[in-house]
């Protein structure tokens, strides 16, 4: 028997396939799982913020169980200057809705040309969040990640605009949804019918909408970092910013000493209580005065069980060499002057 046509074998097989933004909640998870159904070849995609707030380990349980493939991709200075500029405003706090949504939607749209997929599609649903999903951010946020008729919200399909695989008969329209509003109880119905049961509880999740972190985040921002990863320590500890070139950061378990310390730069500097050591504080700046060493010293006092004693010797030394330790007298510090600085 003759070979069929390369060519013609090639068109006839080539499957649908499309990229999915994955974060691990309801509402992606279920969205994925209708796209998969219509036999599409999905490839998930879920987004590491700098700080890393979502459950990535949800996420790539969900893809499993549902059987697509998946990567991840970092968020980077990148998306810390759409944070600090933000084209379309902010929300609560620092949380750049609309501009996130484009950052990320524009990056899935490079990976969908890159590995050669037909569309991009999401698990938002039309009106559940104020900022970036009623109609008019919804189709701003198309636009603005150049994904026009590329960007697929098959949770919400019906009350939207047909895509392009949609009207190319790619996507069967009326195997999608007409979901809205805020309520997820559809969305549970569904997961239960289609056996999902690994997802994210929808939770406050994103720090940039926390009015702690956002103001951690915005003197990052305002006193310039040296790359992402500098964001991940704004989870932990309490900050202080002692002056626009120095910044204090004092754990306050050991968990968080630890990890303080394995995120900082090795020029930042490290100290703690010459005779009671345990709570560590990281000083973050260049060749800091004594006066400087002096109050970051007073901080760790004062947060201590010795902060009623006459001033304490603290060790202190650079990152990059732990032999290299020195010493200082900790500057008394008042409450009035704590609040001054406290970030
Ligand atoms: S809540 Fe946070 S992650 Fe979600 S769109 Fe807004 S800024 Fe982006």
């Amino acid at each position: 028997m003759e070979d069929p046509n390369p060519m013609i074998a090639e068109v006839v097989s080539k499957k649908v396939k499309a990229v999915g933004l994955i974060s691990g909640g309801l509402d992606s998870i279920v969205a994925a799982k209708i796209i998969k159904d219509l036999d599409v070849e999905v490839c998930g995609v879920y987004f590491a913020m700098p700080w890393g707030c979502c459950d990535k380990t949800k996420a790539i349980e969900a893809a499993m169980t549902i059987g697509i493939s998946f990567i991840v991709l970092q968020l980077d200075e990148r998306y810390l200057e759409v944070v600090r500029s933000p084209q379309h405003g902010r929300g609560v706090a620092l949380n750049p809705c609309v501009d996130c949504r484009i950052h990320m939607f524009s990056r899935a749209g490079q990976y969908m040309r890159h590995i050669g997929a037909d569309f991009v599609f999401t698990g938002e649903v039309l009106g559940q969040r104020p900022m970036s999903q009623m109609r008019h951010s919804m189709k701003k946020i198309e636009q603005g990640a150049n994904l026009e008729g590329r960007l697929l919200r098959p949770l919400s399909a019906h009350l939207l605009e047909p895509t392009v695989p949609e009207q190319e008969g790619l996507i069967d329209r009326s195997r999608l949804l007409g979901l809205s509003g805020r309520s997820r109880k559809e969305q549970i119905d569904l997961a239960k019918q289609l056996h999902l049961t690994t997802y994210n509880q929808p939770a406050g999740g994103c720090l940039l909408t926390d009015d702690h972190f956002a103001r951690r985040m915005q003197d990052t921002l305002d006193h310039g970092y040296r790359n992402f990863r500098e964001t991940i320590a704004l989870k932990w500890g309490r900050h202080f910013r002692l002056t626009p070139e120095f910044k204090a950061v004092l754990g306050r378990d050991a968990e968080e000493n630890e990890s303080l310390v394995s995120h900082a730069h090795r020029d930042d500097y490290i100290m703690q209580l010459r005779d009671h050591p345990g709570g560590i504080l990281i000083l973050k700046g260049h060749n800091p005065s004594s006066e400087i060493l002096a109050t970051a010293g007073g901080l760790i006092q004062k947060f201590s069980r010795y902060k009623e004693q006459p001033p304490h010797e603290v060790n202190y030394w650079p990152c990059h060499d732990k032999n290299d330790i020195r010493c200082i007298l900790a500057r008394p510090l008042d409450d009035a002057e704590i609040e001054r600085v406290r970030l």
